[in-house]
C-alpha cells in the first residue's frame, strides 16, 4: 500500500484522496511505499518483459490497468554522433517509441488506471501537445471522457491530430500553457474532474520506469542521465524512481541528472547556475521545442533536488541548436525524433564544447517524442522533393547519374 506525502511540509495524506498539492502548504505531492514490503528481488524482474508494468510493485495501481503496451522503448548506442563529439558511450533512450510517440505514454498508463482506481469519471489536462494526445488515446482505452486545453496556436500539428482523432474535447486557450494549467486545475477542482498533468503524482510514477529500464538494458546504472526539462516532471519521476532502488539497495550510486532547456525558456538552468533557491519564471517563453515551452516549472521544487543532489548539471541550447541535432540525429543514426527530444542530446554536445564532462562518462539522452509529432517543424528544414516527369532519362537526370 502506497500513501501521498508532501514534498515540502511532509505531511502525510491517505492514497483514497483525490489530492494534486498538500492542503497544509501548497506545495507537490509524492507517492511513498513501504519498501520494506518489497520481498522482490532484481533478477524476478528481470524474467519479466521490459515495459512500464515489469516494475508493478513499485507502482500504486492494484486494478487491472489500462495499457496499450507502454515502456519497452530501445535504447541505442549514438556511434557516429559519439564519435565526433569524443565520447564513445553515448546512448539515446527511444521514448518516441511509446504507443502515442511520447514518453507521457508511461504516466497516463499510471494516471488513467488511476483515475478508474478512485472512480473518477472524467480526465482533463493543459498540454503543450504530448500530454493530451496520450491523455486522449488512454481515455479512450478507458471508455471515459477527456478534456485537453492547449495554448492556441502553439502545438505541433501531429498532436492535435491525434487528441482530435482519438475523441477528446480539445479547447484552444488564446493564452500560453502557463494559463491553460491554471485553468485546467480550476475546473479539475470545482468538477470533480480528475486532472492528469504532471502535478498529478501517480503520472510520475509511470515516468520514473524510465530510469529502470535504462539501467536494466545498459546492464549498469550510468554516469549520467540526461532529459529535456520542460514542466520538469519527468527528471524529477526518473530521480525519484532511482533512488527507490537504491533504498532498496538494488543500486548504489545515482546518475547525474542533467537538465537542458531552450535558451528561450530555461529557467531551471538559471536556477541551478545562479544558485537560487527556487525558480524565477519566464513570462514569455519560446522556442521551437513547443514540448518544452514552459515558463513556470511546476515539478521546479523537485528538478533542482534532483539535479544538486547527484551533482548534475543544467544547461541551455539555442533553437538553432537544436534543429541542428534534430538533424544529426535522423542522418547520422537514423533516429527520428521532435525537436524538443533533441535538446537532450544537443545539450550533452555543447557541455563537451564547453569541457564540462569527462568524456569517458556513460551518457545516456532520453529522447523524448517522435519526428511524426512535429511535421511542420521538419518540412521547414528540409528542400522539398525534386519533381520530375515520368520518364527514366528525367530520373537519371534528376540523380545526376
Ligand atoms: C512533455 C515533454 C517534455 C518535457 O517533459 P517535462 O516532464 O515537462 O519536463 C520534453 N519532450 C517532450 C517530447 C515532451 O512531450
Ligand atoms: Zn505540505
Amino acid at each position: 500500500m502506497h500513501r501521498l506525502v508532501c514534498i515540502h511540509c511532509k505531511k502525510v495524506y491517505s492514497p483514497e484522496s483525490v489530492i494534486y498539492t498538500c492542503p497544509a502548504c501548497g506545495h507537490l505531492l509524492a507517492v511513498e511505499y513501504d519498501l520494506d514490503a518489497i520481498s522482490l528481488s532484481r533478477s524476478d524482474l528481470l524474467a519479466r518483459p521490459l515495459s512500464v508494468w515489469r516494475y508493478r510493485e513499485l507502482l500504486p495501481v492494484t486494478i487491472p490497468p489500462v495499457t496499450l503496451q507502454e515502456g519497452g522503448t530501445p535504447l541505442y548506442h549514438l556511434k557516429r554522433i559519439g564519435e565526433s563529439l569524443g565520447l564513445p558511450n553515448l546512448y539515446a533512450k527511444h521514448e518516441g517509441m511509446n504507443p502515442t510517440g511520447s514518453f507521457k505514454d508511461r504516466g497516463m498508463t499510471l494516471g488513467v488506471s488511476m483515475a478508474l482506481q478512485l472512480n473518477m469519471k472524467m480526465v482533463a489536462c493543459a498540454s503543450t501537445g504530448n500530454t493530451s494526445a496520450s491523455l486522449a488515446a488512454y481515455a479512450a482505452r478507458a471508455g471515459i471522457p477527456a478534456v485537453v486545453l492547449l495554448p492556441a496556436g502553439k502545438v505541433a500539428l501531429g498532436k492535435v491530430a491525434q487528441a482530435l482523432m482519438h475523441g477528446a474535447r480539445v479547447i484552444s486557450v488564446a493564452g500560453n500553457f502557463d494559463r491553460t494549467l491554471e485553468m485546467v486545475h480550476d475546473l479539475c477542482i470545482s468538477h470533480g474532474i480528475y486532472l492528469l498533468n504532471s502535478v498529478n503524482p501517480y503520472r510520475l510514477e509511470g515516468q520514473k520506469t524510465i530510469g529502470y529500464e535504462v539501467i536494466d538494458q545498459l546492464g549498469d546504472v550510468p554516469d549520467r542521465l540526461v532529459l529535456p526539462v520542460g514542466n520538469a516532471g519527468n527528471i524529477s519521476a526518473v530521480h525519484k524512481g532511482l533512488t527507490e532502488w537504491q533504498s532498496l539497495g538494488w543500486i548504489d550510486s545515482l546518475p547525474m541528472m542533467t537538465g537542458i532547456q531552450a535558451e528561450g525558456s530555461a529557467p531551471v538552468v538559471r536556477a541551478i547556475k545562479g544558485d537560487l533557491p527556487e525558480v524565477v519564471p519566464d513570462v514569455n517563453p519560446e522556442t521551437v521545442a513547443t514540448a518544452i515551452r514552459i515558463g513556470a516549472p511546476v515539478n521546479a521544487e523537485k528538478a533542482l533536488r534532483a539535479i544538486r543532489q547527484t551533482g548534475g548539471l543544467a544547461e541551455s541550447v539555442t533553437d538553432e541548436e537544436i534543429l541542428s541535432m534534430q538533424r544529426s540525429l535522423a542522418q547520422m543514426e537514423g533516429i527520428g525524433v521532435e525537436p524538443a527530444s533533441a535538446a537532450s542530446v544537443a545539450g550533452i554536445k555543447k557541455l563537451v564544447e564547453m569541457g564540462a564532462i569527462d568524456p569517458d562518462e556513460r551518457i545516456v539522452c532520453v529522447v523524448t517524442g517522435h519526428l511524426l509529432k512535429d511535421p511542420e517543424t521538419v518540412i521547414k528544414q528540409c528542400s522539398p522533393p525534386t519533381e520530375i516527369d515520368a520518364t527514366l532519362p528525367a530520373l537519371l537526370s534528376a540523380l545526376q547519374l
